[in-house]
């Protein structure tokens, strides 16, 4: 039983293997299947590496959803990494999360996750 923990992400219920902008549903629809832009981060994003604190699950949308004043990515939180899940996150202990102090399973996720 995994305790409620602020948009977690249960990725074997979401069919998910990470938390990557290729999956968040504020990617822009884009001819590339590796950089597209945002709807609220600016510049390109790495659609297999990169990911923020502003990830949610869905499909790609179209280029009239952008905001007219997006954040920096620094801003954002933006990172590139090769994977980003509970076990590569500062605060994972062995099926713990000691930030949230409640269970957690490896390959899943959650907004505060750090490295
Ligand atoms: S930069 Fe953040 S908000 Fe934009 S597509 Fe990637 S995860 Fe989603
Ligand atoms: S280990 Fe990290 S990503 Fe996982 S729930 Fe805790 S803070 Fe979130």
């Amino acid at each position: 039983m995994v305790r409620k923990i602020p948009l977690y992400v249960d990725h074997s219920k979401d069919g998910l293997t990470d938390t990557k902008c290729g999956t968040c549903a504020m990617r822009l629809t884009s001819p590339s299947a590796r950089f597209a832009p945002c709807a609220i981060v600016e510049q390109q994003i790495s659609l297999l590496r990169g990911t923020c604190n502003y990830w949610i699950k869905g499909p790609a949308s179209s280029p009239d959803k952008a905001s007219g004043s997006k954040m920096t990515k620094e801003t954002a939180g933006y990172v590139l990494r090769d994977k980003v899940v509970c076990s590569t996150c500062m605060h994972y202990g062995p099926n713990y999360c000691k930030l949230w102090q409640a269970k957690v399973r490896p390959g899943d996720c959650c907004i505060a996750w750090e490295d």
